[in-house]
């Protein structure tokens, strides 16, 4: 994850600050604007300082995620007092379940294709990116996303819930793959701050088979073809990084019982106790193997392949698996 850039901050904060000034001349006086510029101010100060982020408490750094949700923060989450602990947890209570509502339903019917997939978030809120829209009146266009927001927590679980509404808002104008997603990077971009990005996958299937698959800066998707996998690589740099970016798409045709498999890095990248990684090519082998599962039964069968290498291990990352398969 890129480190918080403080010219960029400064920069946000500056523009908070005429923003409010320009609400108190519309408003009046008002405490709260009051207590807010000052908050500011005091902020801009610790920059001049060389003491922005640094806990007023325990004098260690804040973090740049907690950073990144507030950049108003004086203290760590560990020396916040209770009160304000407790508010944290309600707003991440809320957030999570805000961004379990966003999810589809994990077994998705579409026309010609079968789909199921598995989110797990690591902690309370997810930076990893699932979506699926069918078509509208039953027929027609299928788009599968999937991707992963830099960085973990609240910070990355914002923009994720940012993609996801861009991306719905923008399939219903039926634009092509390559400039579905060129515009959702653009207003990506216009509103990352920080220099977070998101890698994603952004694919289109329509009945007949065939499929259209932007990668920007994503790990490979597994495309099974009569049993034989082939990795489809990265077109692109990931979302975020260049406001002016082409996102090429790759075309394939697949045949009945012929799948796509999506993952985010929590799960090829799992570790077990002696910091072994998982890896891609465990995972071709085994969705090379099993190719002739359903789609449930082939993301149940990688998981309990992770869970058996891992070996008990914590699991440190988001993880998420996506079959897509054309129905026989
Ligand atoms: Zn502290």
């Amino acid at each position: 994850m890129a480190a918080i850039n403080q010219d960029i901050l400064r920069a946000q904060l500056e523009t908070r600050k005429q923003r409010l000034d320009a609400a108190m001349a519309r408003a009046g006086r008002n405490g709260e604007f009051e207590r807010l510029m000052h908050e500011v101010d005091h902020a801009l100060e610790r920059m001049e300082e060389g003491t922005f982020g640094i806990c007023e408490s325990c004098h260690e750094h804040v973090g740049d995620e907690w950073l990144r949700v507030n950049p108003l923060a004086k203290y760590c989450i560990e020396h916040l007092n209770l009160e304000q602990q407790r508010e944290l947890q309600a707003d991440l209570d809320m957030a999570s379940h805000i961004q379990r509502g966003l999810l589809p339903k994990p077994d998705v019917k579409m026309d010609g294709w079968e789909l199921h997939f598995h989110y797990a978030p690591a902690g309370p809120v997810s930076g990893d990116y699932c979506d699926v829209i069918p078509p509208a009146n039953g027929g027609g266009d299928s788009y599968f996303l999937l991707g992963d927001v830099s960085g973990h927590g609240v910070a990355a679980s914002m923009l994720m819930t940012q993609l996801h509404a861009t991306f719905r808002s923008l399939v219903s104008l039926g634009l092509p793959v390559n400039k579905l997603v060129e515009t959702a990077n653009r207003i990506f971009c216009e509103s990352v701050p920080t220099g977070q990005y998101a890698t994603l996958v952004c694919g289109r299937a329509n009945r007949s088979g065939e499929v259209e698959i932007s990668n920007a800066g994503h790990l490979p998707v597994l495309a099974v073809q009569s049993g034989k996998v082939a990795r489809l690589g990265a077109t692109s740099v990931p979302l975020g990084m260049f406001c002016l970016g082409n996102f090429p798409v790759q075309k394939i045709q697949l045949g009945a019982g012929d799948s796509l498999v999506l993952f985010t890095d929590g799960l090829s990248e799992a570790r077990n106790a002696r910091d072994a990684e998982y890896g891609i090519a465990r995972l071709t082998n085994l969705v090379g193997q099993r190719h002739t599962l359903s789609p449930s039964a082939l993301v149940e069968a990688c998981l309990s392949d992770v869970k058996t290498f891992s070996n008990g291990a914590a699991r440190a990352d988001d993880q998420t698996l996506m079959v897509l398969r054309r129905a026989a």
